[in-house]
């Protein structure tokens, strides 16, 4: 066996000085630093970001950490899954060199008082459902960055106001690291993986399958020459609408950059879609064409 095809040994910490350590010693042997942030109960979509960065980084980083932050009062954080063992083992297969897995004070003590927010692109969509998410989101993300010390930073089309927001995020606050967006994985019908979808009964996954059929609407009207966007708004919604156990917060065709809704059509748009089944709420987007 060569070194090469020898399996490797990952690193397991919830100490921030020794990651410190780690990032220190990489970045010192002149190593491309890649980071995949996850909440855990990890699924192919967060094994395929992983192994992307282990295609292009020499040293990989997984954290896993369910943030309080970016969790509203009604949601689900305390039922969040939390498959520990096998998540570290879903990490080892992808190639991980580094897990990354803080506990709750080490990363907001008692006396944390400093949020990061973006404006502008958080006002929309997500942000209007879920008003505290973002910044949230955006303040975890900066501490897991400045913690990790990144090339590079992995996140998944299929949050795309997140990748968007964090992208701007890094921008604004001159934050050297790049952010890669990779595909979302689908299950073959064409729900998108979640870490919810474990939620979902089988006859709401069935329902659920309705976000992907209005966003695949989406897109053939627009190939088939349909210029008026309100028209395909309107059709998402109901092939949505239509499907029993489902209850829309919205569907809509925007510029991929700027988030904002679109009247006129361009050479690139994205359709986003949102609703609830059930208890469980999904999103899902397409980029057009
Ligand atoms: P989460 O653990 O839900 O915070 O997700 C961690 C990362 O995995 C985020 O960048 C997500 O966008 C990404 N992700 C989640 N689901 C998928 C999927 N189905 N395909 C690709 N990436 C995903």
């Amino acid at each position: 066996m060569s070194p090469d095809s020898l399996p490797r040994s990952m690193l397991i910490t919830a100490d921030i000085a020794g990651l410190r350590r780690r990032v220190a010693a990489a970045r010192h042997a002149g190593q491309l630093i890649g980071c995949v942030p996850t909440m855990g109960a990890l699924h192919a979509g967060h094994v395929s970001l992983m192994q992307q960065a282990r295609t292009e980084c020499d040293f990989v980083i997984a954290t896993l950490f369910v943030n309080p932050k970016q969790f509203g009062p009604q949601e689900d954080l305390q039922k969040y899954p939390r498959p520990f063992e096998v998540d570290c083992d879903k990490c080892r297969e992808a190639g991980v060199d580094l897990l990354f897995h803080p506990d709750i004070r080490a990363m907001y003590p008692a006396e944390f008082a400093t949020f990061v927010a973006v404006d502008g692109l958080t006002a929309n969509w997500e942000g209007v459902i879920r008003p505290t998410h973002f910044r949230g989101v955006t303040t975890v993300v900066a501490k897991l960055l400045n913690l990790t010390q990144p090339d590079k930073a992995y996140f998944g089309q299929k949050d795309f106001q997140q990748q968007a927001i964090i992208r701007r995020m890094c921008r604004d606050l001159d934050m050297p690291t790049e952010i890669v967006t990779c595909p979302t994985v689908r299950d073959p019908d064409g729900l998108a993986l979640s870490s919810r979808n474990v939620y979902l009964s089988p006859t709401e996954r069935a329902s659920g399958l309705s976000l992907h059929r209005a966003l695949c609407l989406a897109r053939d009207k627009v190939q088939a020459g349909e210029t008026n966007l309100e028209v395909i708004r309107l059709v998402m919604r109901a092939e949505m609408e239509q499907t029993p156990g489902v209850f829309v917060d919205y569907a809509t065709i925007a510029d991929p950059d700027s988030l904002v809704e679109l009247s006129d059509p361009q050479p690139r748009m994205v359709a986003l879609v949102a609703a609830r089944v059930g208890p469980t709420r999904l999103i899902d987007n397409l980029l057009i064409p």
